[in-house]
């Protein structure tokens, strides 16, 4: 068990002291037994002052009386030791609030949701799921809170299709809703939907249903049309069925719907484009995409399609007008190569291969998460599609 930190326990014998007044204040409205002992306090203290921690936070958390006036700051405290990571002092904390008979419905189930939110923290996603099911039955006013935490328990156990009915049932809730926000979060909620429409289809694909995966990911198109995963994993079904041409076609559609996303699926238009004899039809897709984005991981590609048709002045040409207009680490790189071993030391093109190797990270525009692989769901913060290259 994680030693809770000096800070908190001052900030507990803090509270001690102040809800020990309230709660003495409630007592005359409350039973006996909610009256609180003082030696507690005493005790605690001088636990505090001999350095036991763990026995110090024990006796002051049995010191603050429980009642509606103090109920607060426990659920205040027991939410500042999960996120300091003391999940499971955390737990005892909002278990103890739940063993009082005397507390409202209301703060109850309060208390029920914060102990979902340790159960998450501490990796018991069984024990955090019946908890929120329960509470959505039991309290109209948690039910939208217990259902967001339900669906981050399903994302963690990769339940998929409880994941969808539960974002549903939010979806049909935000589109009653009148006001302008809701419409945003409905958009967002959809999205959220493809991807768990992707998540599933390719958990269906790894078991060799072919069939389910496809009808899956024609569910995450209908409920975001511009999604770029179904039709990557469209493309490989089509190829499955001996389908290259309309694999090529869809990944080929999707890279002009969304060119910051081309160097996701470049790898498999590559190869079709070889299997099809299609590559003049793939170089004019790239000069097309670069013309709409300029983007440094683009022309580089662009370059290696000149240099695979025999085309290497223009490869470099490429190459040049990009380090020009908007220079980078990654083209730097591939300019040394393209020069060729005759010019440059075999080291100074190893260095700069590195050094752009490692600035082509991908990074979360919304934690700052970043790392070398492109994850649909950032591992950071869990947030949808936010992975981006920055271009440097
Ligand atoms: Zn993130």
């Amino acid at each position: 068990m994680a030693e809770p930190s000096t800070l908190l326990l001052g900030l507990l014998f803090l509270a001690v002291a102040a809800g020990w007044v309230l709660g003495r204040g409630a007592s005359s409205r409350d039973a006996a037994d909610e009256q609180t002992p003082p030696s507690q306090y005493y005790l605690g203290l001088n636990f505090l002052l001999d350095g036991e921690q763990e026995s110090a936070l024990k006796a002051f958390s049995e010191a603050l009386a429980v009642n509606a006036e103090t109920f607060e700051t426990h659920i205040t405290f027991g939410s500042l030791l999960r996120k300091r990571g003391e999940v499971d002092n955390a737990i005892k904390i909002h278990q103890s609030l739940l063993s009082r008979t005397r507390l409202p419905d209301v703060q109850k189930n309060q208390a029920h949701l914060e102990l979902a939110k340790d159960f998450i923290v501490a990796g018991l996603l069984d024990r955090a799921e019946q908890l929120l099911k329960d509470l959505i039955e039991l309290s109209e006013d948690h039910e939208a809170d217990a259902k967001t935490l339900l669906i981050d328990v399903c994302e963690a156990s990769r339940d998929w299709s409880q994941a969808r009915l539960l974002a549903e049932s939010q979806l049909t809730q935000t589109v009653s809703q009148p006001e302008p926000a809701a419409k945003l979060k409905a958009g967002k909620i959809r999205e959220k939907l493809s991807h768990y429409c992707c998540e599933d289809a390719e958990d269906h694909e790894l078991k060799n249903d072919a069939q389910g995966a496809r009808a899956l990911a024609q569910e995450a198109l209908k409920w975001n049309e511009d999604g770029v995963w179904p039709q990557i994993i469209l493309a490989r079904l089509d190829q499955q069925e001996g389908q290259p041409a309309r694999a090529y076609d869809r990944l080929a559609a999707a890279a002009e719907l969304l060119p910051e996303r081309f160097p996701e699926l470049v790898n498999e238009l590559i190869s079709l484009s070889t299997v099809l004899d299609r590559h003049n039809g793939f170089t004019s897709l790239v000069e097309r995409l670069l013309k709409r984005r300029e983007d440094p991981q683009i022309r580089v590609i662009l370059a290696d399609a000149y240099i695979v048709s025999g085309q290497d002045a223009r490869a470099r040409d490429v190459i040049k007008q990009g380090l020009e207009s908007k220079p980078s680490s990654l083209l730097l790189a591939r300019a040394l190569a393209l020069l060729g071993d005759n010019v440059i030391d075999g080291s100074l093109v190893a260095g700069a291969h590195k050094l752009a190797a490692r600035q082509s990270a991908y990074l979360c525009g919304v934690c700052g998460f970043h790392g070398p692989s492109f994850y649909w769901q950032c591992p950071g913060c869990k947030s949808w599609d936010t992975l981006y290259r920055p271009v440097r």
